[in-house]
């Protein structure tokens, strides 16, 4: 739950959805009892009941681009290489598979949920493109799938999208780190080939030949951020921008690993609130802040889901995947005995280049920003269509 004064009032952000109410209601970082009783009325502070349980798979732990600031490398790349040294290499099999199903099967029952969420997740998920179909084919024996998947795009062609279309895919989460030159520096092969040609014209045969969803995750990075703009006009022109919800990410530094991260400034909430206020004008799609708790790593010991390495070992969260140290347990043995800093929920394993004073600050001018923003853009489609 968050509570964060706007221009407009105080947003109130909670399991059940975002709420706007009177700034009289909110008084030292609190709300006043007439704020608490408005939000009971509208029963936003509730968690929506959960049908479905969320499962994050790793099909392959190894990637095929060497990104600098990946969460999942282990150190820097030597000078003149592009080839981070990263966590152990692991593929899903289909022994691992099974043993998947029997641990989901037991899950599904124990928390009495009939429908599934599926996150294929990486390194780079489609270098196990079959693992990723068997592992959909079989959930789907199980429970209905409701698929998505997070990769780098340069193996998403469309006859491989409509395979996994056909298997419960619905959607698919790509990251850009900048117009072409500034991406092709950041996100080369392990060979330092550039790959943001190879993307778009996946995603452009991705959309014209099947119906998935795609999130197009813009990396902000101090370099990136000037660029931003130029980068979203670009995408525009290549793709269909109202099948695509756009998200701009701060790139986080991992463990000391990457040094060119925001500083957390008022001028650069700015940049990053006209890059969104340039998406919406091009016709991309912008989800609205949520203060729901994640399904993965929100509760704790797979309550609501679970994380899973391609060996079968349990994580808290993806940002923790195939870490020594951050193992929960198995999907044999399930949930074990663990030390609680061992649960890491998501963005918390970064160290943070700022105070966290400032940090927080941050999180919040953006948060409420892009909620005026949002609004202020239904106030006037409102407008429009009466
Ligand atoms: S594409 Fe993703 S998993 Fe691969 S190196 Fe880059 S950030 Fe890491």
């Amino acid at each position: 739950m968050r509570l964060i004064e706007g221009p407009s009032g105080v947003w109130y952000l909670g399991p059940g959805g975002t709420l706007l109410m009177p700034r009289r209601f909110h008084r030292q970082g609190a709300l006043t009892d007439e704020g608490r009783a408005e939000l009971e009325k509208s029963q936003i502070g509730t968690p929506r009941s959960r049908r479905h349980y969320s499962l994050t798979v790793v099909t392959s732990s190894a990637c095929n681009l060497g990104c600098p600031y990946c969460f999942q490398n282990t150190g820097v790349a030597a000078p003149g290489r592009f080839d981070p040294p990263r966590i152990p290499k692991r593929v899903l099999d289909v022994p691992m598979i099974e043993r998947i199903i029997d641990f989901t099967t037991g899950r599904l029952a124990d928390g009495g949920y009939d429908r599934l969420f599926v996150l294929l997740f990486g390194g780079e998920p489609l270098l196990n493109r079959a693992g990723c179909r068997e592992l959909l084919v079989r959930l789907g024996r199980l429970a209905p799938v409701s698929a998505s998947m997070v990769t780098n795009g340069v193996l998403l062609r469309p006859r491989v999208a409509k395979e996994l279309e056909s298997a419960g895919l619905k959607s698919a989460q790509i990251t850009f780190d900048g117009p072409r030159e500034l991406h092709d520096a950041l996100r080369a092969t392990r060979s330092g080939r550039g790959t943001f040609d190879t993307i778009i014209e996946n995603l452009v045969a991705v959309q014209r030949e099947t119906d998935l969803r795609l999130t197009l995750r813009l990396n902000t990075t101090a370099e990136g951020l000037p660029l931003l703009d130029d980068l979203i006009r670009g995408l525009a022109e290549r793709l269909n921008p109202q099948r695509c919800f756009l998200d701009i990410a701060p790139v986080l530094n991992y463990a000391d690993l990457y040094q060119d991260v925001l500083a957390r400034s008022s001028g650069e909430v700015d940049t990053i609130l006209a890059g969104y206020a340039t998406a919406l004008e091009c016709g991309f799609e912008v989800a609205w802040p949520s203060g729901g708790a994640c399904g993965f790593c929100g509760e704790r010991d797979g309550a609501t889901g679970a994380v899973i390495n391609a060996d079968g070992t349990l994580y808290s969260c993806w940002e923790t995947i195939g870490k020594d140290g951050y193992e929960v347990g198995s999907i044999e043995d399930g949930y074990q005995p663990y030390p609680p800093q061992r649960w890491v929920s998501c963005g918390e394993f970064a160290t943070e280049a700022a105070a966290p004073s400032a940090s927080k600050a941050f999180d919040d001018a953006l948060t409420v920003g892009l909620l005026e923003l949002l609004r202020a853009r239904r106030r006037e489609q409102a407008v429009a269509r009466a």
